[in-house]
């Protein structure tokens, strides 16, 4: 894994553009490295981010994309009343 971008200070005041051509990083990596800096989660900038740098609601939707792309990969299917196994420990 690459390590975590920081923007040297004599850089701050550019455009994410102008910073990652001249760090080569992406743009995305250098809007990141700069609310990562500010305490704002990484993605929609809101605040009080995780340790991964994401907000609560950002995370949420992380998990749910997450989830639906390994049931599809695996064809996981959500416990229910009635099937086999044993039941998820937060079952309503
Ligand atoms: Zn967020």
């Amino acid at each position: 894994m690459r390590e975590r971008l920081v923007i040297p200070p004599e850089l701050a005041h550019l455009s994410p553009g102008a910073i990652a051509k001249a760090l080569g990083y992406s743009r995305t990596a250098i809007l990141q490295a700069r609310r990562r800096e500010a305490g704002l989660c990484i993605s929609c900038a809101g605040r009080d981010p995780d340790q991964g740098g994401y907000c609560a609601s950002c995370r949420r939707s992380i998990r749910k994309s997450q989830a639906r792309r390994a049931r599809k990969k695996n064809g996981f299917r959500k416990w229910k009343p009635g099937s086999r196994g044993r039941p998820p420990k937060a079952a309503k």
